[in-house]
């Protein structure tokens, strides 16, 4: 993705229009995703590099079901 879309493009949908983007509000067309519109710019630059989980940032291990499993029966 081009660093020169990511202030026009939904960080939750992808959706990209510039009528999005109104100063420093996003608010998606598409999808009425509404962020700052630099928070929105840096999840989409995140996403791009494929860390787009910084919003609900948890290092939790990958195959780590340890806290899922309780279950009395
Ligand atoms: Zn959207």
């Amino acid at each position: 993705m081009p660093a020169a879309y990511t202030s026009q493009t939904c960080s939750t949908c992808g959706h990209r229009d510039p009528r999005s983007r109104n100063g420093v509000v996003f608010t998606c067309t598409s999808c009425g995703h509404l962020d700052h519109a630099d928070t929105n710019a840096a999840l989409n630059i995140l996403n791009a590099a494929g860390l787009g989980r910084v919003r609900t940032w948890s290092p939790a291990p990958v195959g780590c079901e340890a806290s899922t499993t309780r279950r009395a029966a």
